[in-house]
């Protein structure tokens, strides 16, 4: 989810290295569109040309099910391609609705709200956006630079500090980054930044309020702190040219066109895993049903796999579980504040409050410009969001609406209000993951790796190019997908070989 607008690209291709298990070290060559070059699939291997091919092995029948676990984003996409390719697939998913992380509810005249992920970031070589077309989705293009930000009562800061201000912070970022990798080891990026300021003091902007508010902004984006994130690899990530786009006829309905003829069972929550080299995989749910198959696609958020509430049997081996440990998994929650008018400058996508400390509200997302409704999205990260789970609705909303009163003066009370707590939501346990101290991109590519040829891994976290979003979510599925399907393929192959010799 960082989103350093200098290191953009298009499209982007590396050979990455990573650990598969016993079977020990090998390359694949990925790029951003999730085409697996090295599979044996022929034609170019996007999402659409797989779903839309008439049946990719007519000659083969692989005779396989696949049990996929969670039907967030990663999950719907590998059911619906794994469909696609002749394999029976089953989706549990323990809460009673699908998205996951992407979550769209209804608002006054049947608005949209989204209370997961809103945009969708870059759009050149996004499989999102390809999607977003499918379903004549309404996108729109959002700026950080169009922000009205806020001292006190109704005091704007002028146009021109603000516009100084980014070119600012991004030195001040690779400044951070260049501190860390001459230091010793990694440190934390707070301390690269505080390291950096500290040498270009006396250039810095009197009293720095504004790049102290484009700190706490840039925190909210990330998903927690930057004295969680490591100095030298927290942007490792690639960001997408072509900008941002709000979904603003809800992010859901993205997802809608695969769904046909899957088969998702809701409120089944996985307590039990029990796989073997050899033989198949058995599922266990909280209702006591028990589920089969030969591969299982584990596509778990990474905050419940920290918490170990699912369990392996035997254990997942220690390589894969040092990952999950090793890797970070940050909470970022939302409060949406419906009012019965719009107060505030309607002309921009952001309000921001310099009086706002680390960690929360220092923005606003205009939702009258983006969905029409006169309403107001906040954020808080970190501890603060932790904490904040723990208090009543009535404080939360209390408490979002105190930089609104300190600038707007009287404001009427919202009407309606809708907030998160991903933090406690114990299918999700936090909102995306992210590099610590210390952490290498690496974790992410071993967060991927299957165990054996029966579990396979895919979702945000396990992608290293885009973690943190849903198109990380997504293409990692497609790489998932296809890996199972060529597992499936060989072991058919060989099926029908054993029987042709008699
Ligand atoms: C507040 C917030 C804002 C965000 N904003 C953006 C944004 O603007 N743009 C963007 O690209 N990304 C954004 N993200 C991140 C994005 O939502 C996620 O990266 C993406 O949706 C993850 O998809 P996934 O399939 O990997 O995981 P998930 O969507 O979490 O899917 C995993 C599924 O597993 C299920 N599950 C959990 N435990 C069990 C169990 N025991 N048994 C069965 N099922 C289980 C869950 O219920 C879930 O449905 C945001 C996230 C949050 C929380």
């Amino acid at each position: 989810m960082a989103t350093t607008g200098e290191q953009s690209r298009a499209s982007y291709s590396r050979r990455v290295l990573f650990a598969v298990g016993e079977a020990g070290l090998f390359t694949h060559r990925i790029t951003c569109w999730g085409r697996w070059g090295d599979s044996g699939f022929p034609g170019n291997q996007d999402m659409f040309s797989l779903l839309e091919a008439q049946s990719a092995f007519p000659q083969l029948d692989l005779q396989e099910r696949v049990l996929i676990i969670g039907a967030g984003a990663a999950g719907i996409v590998a059911a619906a391609i794994l469909n696609k390719l002749g394999l029976r697939t089953t989706v549990l998913e323990a809460r009673d609705r699908i998205g996951g992380r992407i979550w769209t509810v209804t608002g006054p005249g049947a608005v949209p709200i989204d209370l997961g992920a809103s945009w969708i970031h870059g759009t050149e070589g996004n499989p999102l956006m390809e999607l977003a077309h499918r379903c004549g989705a309404r996108l729109i293009a959002t700026d950080r630079s169009r922000v009205a930000l806020f001292t006190r009562r109704l005091q704007l800061v002028p146009r021109e500090e603000i516009r100084r201000l980014a070119p600012l912070f991004q030195q001040l970022l690779s400044d951070a980054k260049q501190i860390a990798f001459r230091h010793r080891r990694d440190m934390s990026l707070s301390a690269g930044l505080l390291r950096a300021m500290l040498h270009r003091w006396r250039t810095l902007p009197k009293g720095a309020r504004v790049l102290r508010w484009a700190w706490g902004a840039f925190e909210l984006v990330l998903g927690t702190r930057t004295h969680n994130l490591s100095a030298r690899y927290w942007d490792q990530d690639v960001d997408l040219a072509g900008g941002d786009r709000f979904v603003a006829s809800g992010y859901l309905n993205l997802l809608r066109p695969l769904l046909d003829g899957l088969d998702i069972r809701l409120g089944q929550a996985v307590r039990t895993i029990r796989w073997r080299e050899r033989g198949p995989v058995v599922v266990v749910t909280n209702r006591g049903e028990e589920f089969e198959a030969e591969r299982l696609l584990c596509t778990l958020p990474l905050g419940v796999l920290k918490a170990g509430t699912v369990r392996f049997v035997p254990p997942l081996p220690p390589w894969k579980q040092a990952a999950i440990d090793r890797l970070g998994f940050g909470c970022l929650d939302k409060v949406i504040l419906l009012f019965p008018r719009v107060f505030w400058n309607d002309d921009v996508d952001y309000l921001g409050f310099l009086t706002e400390s680390p960690g929360g509200y220092a923005y606003f997302v205009n939702l009258h410009r983006l969905c029409g409704i006169p309403a107001l999205m906040g954020f808080v990260t970190g501890r603060r969001a932790r904490l904040q789970e723990r208090t009543s609705d009535e404080k939360v909303v209390a408490r979002a609406m105190k930089p609104l009163r300190r600038t707007f003066g009287r404001v009427p009370e919202p009407e309606q209000y809708w907030l998160t707590r991903w933090g406690r939501d114990e299918f999700s346990l936090g909102s995306y993951s992210y590099l610590p101290v210390g952490a290498l991109g690496s974790e992410f590519d071993v967060l991927r790796c299957p165990v054996g040829d029966r579990l396979f891994f895919a979702g945000e976290a396990t992608h290293r190019v885009f973690p943190g979003a849903v198109h990380g979510a997504v293409l990692s599925a497609i790489e998932a997908a296809l890996r199972i399907a060529a597992c499936a393929r060989s072991d058919a192959t060989l099926r029908r070989s054993v029987c042709a010799l008699g």
